[in-house]
């Protein structure tokens, strides 16, 4: 049924199960000072942690340029069990400091880095290290192309950015993942890709969950894209109760194509970090919740279906 793409090779998406699709187990962004995950021991435990409560798989949503570590990824993948994609693309602009090196990358040059990562694997430290190697001497690769856009708001640096994940999905087949700040600019982000060729049905707008508002949940849905909700035990900004609540509007208003997460990503708020809640937080507190209230069907759909259908390398059309 199609082929996704791990850091430990390539597996039949029939057999990917019960997706987190957004944590983070290294990351540096100057946005996050003192919060920074670059701990392999410590972040092997917290995705020892993931992994029992439930999660048999996760995408590591770290871009190019902000502290991924690749082979890291495919050791915890060995050592743990999970089944982990990693991403390549480029995060929202505010990301990365003004002497950052990818801010001189034209579009071109961003989009060969996306395709290598995918295509051959990604280097052992970003921009340009040697080419990472897991275990068995095979290349990392990543399976996903990460971009990201500001508060009602696209850069030009987010432009290219997007131009670049549009050349990269159009040779490789990959998803292309959108941060959106507040779920704003979803529908224009949608019109930015579809004028590069990139069709609603392979995006994901993530944290699309910080905004309340089914109705337009709905309507970005009703255009064929993916959306991430992965804002639970974030109380400050709204309650669990809140996002069930949202998840099941949009549920039963015929629309289905969510998916979880939980982008829990400051090690201030990881366990193995000395922090809480973790990332066990999702599968133990939040996704029995979910399927309280909306039955284990709808829940299964958002683990494992639509994140197969996302995550599946769909061949460039000629
Ligand atoms: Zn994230």
């Amino acid at each position: 049924m199609g082929t996704i793409r791990t850091v430990r090779g390539d597996i039949d998406a029939s057999t990917l199960r019960a997706v987190n699709t957004h944590e983070h187990l290294f990351q540096v962004s100057p946005l996050l000072p003192a919060d920074e995950l670059t701990d392999l021991e410590r972040s092997r435990s917290e995705a020892a942690s993931l992994r029992d409560s439930g999660f048999a798989s996760m995408i590591d949503a770290t871009p190019i340029g902000l502290g991924r570590n690749p082979v890291g990824l495919a050791d915890i993948s060995g050592s743990t069990g999970l089944t982990i994609v990693a991403s390549t693309g480029m995060h929202r602009e505010a990301h990365y400091g003004d002497d950052h090196p990818l801010r001189q990358w034209s579009v071109d040059r961003r989009a060969a880095a996306f395709v290598r990562d995918i295509v051959s694997g990604m280097p052992i430290s970003d921009p340009d290290g040697a080419p990472a190697e897991e275990v068995e001497g095979e290349p990392v690769r990543a399976g996903i192309i990460k971009t990201g856009i500001g508060y009602w708001s696209i850069s030009a640096f987010e432009r290219m950015t997007l131009e670049a994940a549009a050349i990269a999905h159009a040779q490789t087949g990959a998803a292309i993942m959108v941060h959106l700040e507040h779920c704003t600019a979803g529908h224009e982000v949608l019109d930015l890709l579809s004028s590069l060729g990139v069709l609603p049905s392979r995006v994901m707008l993530a944290h699309a969950d910080r905004l309340n508002d089914p109705g337009h949940h709905v309507e970005l849905l009703a255009r064929g894209c993916t959306l991430g909700y992965d804002g639970a035990a974030r109380w400050r900004d709204h309650s669990d109760h809140s996002l069930i609540e949202l998840t099941a509007a949009v549920i039963e208003r015929g629309e289905d194509r969510i998916v979880l997460g939980g982008d829990v990503a400051r090690s201030s708020r990881y366990v193995a970090y000395g922090g809480m809640p973790g990332l066990a937080y999702l599968g133990d507190r939040y996704v029995p919740r979910l399927r309280y209230r909306l039955g284990s069907d709808a829940v299964e759909r958002m683990l494992t279906a639509n994140p197969r259908h996302l995550l599946k390398l769909i061949a460039p059309t000629a």
